[in-house]
């Protein structure tokens, strides 16, 4: 347990570090009106989006509705996020809204994320043969064949919902011959190759999938956001509002899931309001797509570490601040903090922050003085708040777009459910943009029950079910 005050412990940190922290909170704080002033250019590149134009791909889903709990039957569904591969089998139950879920977690190699299409998809193929060797030892040979729902967590174009072109990869992937790709028969050729009896009926982006996941036991819920790896927002769009699909005659009043794909909010090419540091734009800079993804690179887990490191290593190297007469060699790895580090900082319950030296210690052979933890720990909360108030633009850019006076949020991701006062801190940067000083909160965030695995296998019943009923 955290003691109850820390207050005055900068009694003793020099003046020359006093004033660097206070310089860091300006770079690092997103006051209410550049909240707002962010929230309204980002109304505007979602509309650019919806009719095709701008950076924000808008990309329909073609998830036409919300499952309603009678859903039923046995499915796969893959989960190929920026981390992990996860394979899980998902039953719909008949008592309304329930499932059965098992599952099965492989890491995703990391010279796979910079290889070849042929070993990313064999890769795959392989871990869902093991899957099926695995939980079905008894039963593979005579197995019916299953539908799998594959969660992409990436920007695809699709047609119809069995296909995905990859416009681009994103979090630091960069895998040659996939980009411009359907990666479905992709995906379905190394499961032939193995016989496997499976086959794709549905790709899914997590983010669509934790919308459908979250509204299945929530009728209030309207968006289903990432703030994981990567981060990103799908809502519930009428086609009469997407004019890039109008040559396709669609009711107006008819329903489709958007995957904004709101990760590249303000890259190249728009009015800039990001408040980016000289620490971001090395980050994009040296990123395999630089000028890409720009909100993302400022909030999503895959930077927050590498945002504090570079900052730490220009008040060593440029501002000859900290850890003086340190060779600070283990620490010049790129990436070699993830966001798990920061939040280790902001929660370490010694007054002394003796768990984050001891840290520095251990992973870096750094010695920190009580100066620089003070000055480590203000800067995790200032990256980790600055990533917070940014993530709140997005949620209420949709909401005040669609003019939601409130609604639910379906959120998921490392960064979500693990990295402290996430929550809260999004819930105050809404305030601040909504203007809100009532008591109950209108829009309302929630960790949603699994999207990758169960919205996965939902939306493949939905498939499923309308094939079935002859509409496709
Ligand atoms: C991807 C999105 C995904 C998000 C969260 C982004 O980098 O482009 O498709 O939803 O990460 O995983
Ligand atoms: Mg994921």
């Amino acid at each position: 347990v955290r003691k109850p005050s820390r207050k005055g412990s900068m009694a003793d940190v020099p003046q020359d570090i006093v004033t660097e922290i206070a310089s860091l909170e300006r770079l690092f704080t997103v006051d209410q009106a550049k909240l707002k002033e962010i929230t309204e250019q980002f109304i505007v590149e979602l509309k650019d989006g919806l009719e095709g134009n701008g950076n924000i791909p808008m990309n329909p889903s073609w998830v036409m509705n919300m499952p309603d709990g009678e859903e039923t039957g046995r499915f796969l569904a893959l989960d190929m996020g920026g981390t992990n591969l996860r394979v899980c089998e998902i039953e719909l139950v008949d008592e309304k809204g329930e499932f059965d879920i098992i599952q099965s977690k492989y890491r995703m190699p990391e010279e796979l994320k910079s290889g070849n299409a042929e070993e990313l998809w064999d890769y795959t193929a392989d871990c869902i043969e093991q899957f099926i060797e695995y939980h079905h030892e008894d039963d593979k040979d005579n197995l019916e064949t299953l539908p799998l729902g594959f969660t992409f967590s990436y920007p695809a174009t699709q047609e119809y919902i069995d296909h995905g072109v990859l416009q681009r990869w994103t979090k630091g992937w960069a895998v040659e011959g996939v980009e411009g790709h359907d990666v479905v028969p992709q995906l379905e050729k190394a499961l032939r190759e193995r016989k496997l009896p499976v086959t794709i009926a549905a790709l899914v982006n997590d983010t669509t999938g934790t919308l459908v996941a979250s509204a299945y036991t929530d009728t209030a819920m309207r968006l289903g956001c990432i703030f994981g790896t990567g981060c990103n927002g799908a809502y519930v769009e009428h086609c009469g509002n997407i004019p890039k699909l109008k040559h396709m005659n669609l009711p107006d009043d008819m329903e489709m899931l958007i995957n904004c794909e709101y990760g590249a909010f303000n890259s190249k090419g728009t009015t800039p309001v990001l408040p980016k540091t000289p620490y971001d734009v090395m980050i994009d800079e040296t990123s395999p797509r630089p000028g890409q993804q720009a909100y993302e690179k400022m909030i999503s887990g895959l930077y927050l570490g590498e945002i504090f490191r570079l900052t730490m290593l220009d008040l060593h190297d440029n501002k000859k601040l900290i850890f003086q007469n340190q060779d600070l060699a283990q620490f010049r790895t790129p990436f070699c903090l993830d966001s798990s580090f920061l939040s280790f900082i902001e929660e370490d319950p010694f007054e002394n922050l003796s768990e984050t030296q001891d840290m520095f210690n251990d992973k870096f052979q750094v010695k920190a003085n009580k100066a620089e933890l003070e000055l480590c720990r203000r800067l995790a909360e200032l990256i980790g708040t600055r990533a917070a108030r940014l993530c709140a633009c997005g949620i209420a850019a949709i909401c005040k777009m669609k003019g939601f006076d409130s609604c639910h949020v379906g959120a998921d991701g490392s960064v979500f459910n693990k990295y402290p006062h996430f929550k809260q801190r999004i819930a105050k940067a809404l305030r601040d943009i909504l203007d809100w000083t009532g008591r109950k909160d209108p829009i309302v965030l929630s960790a949603s029950e699994d999207g990758s695995g169960v919205g996965a296998a939902l939306i493949a019943a939905l498939t499923v079910k309308r094939i079935k009923e002859g509409n496709t």
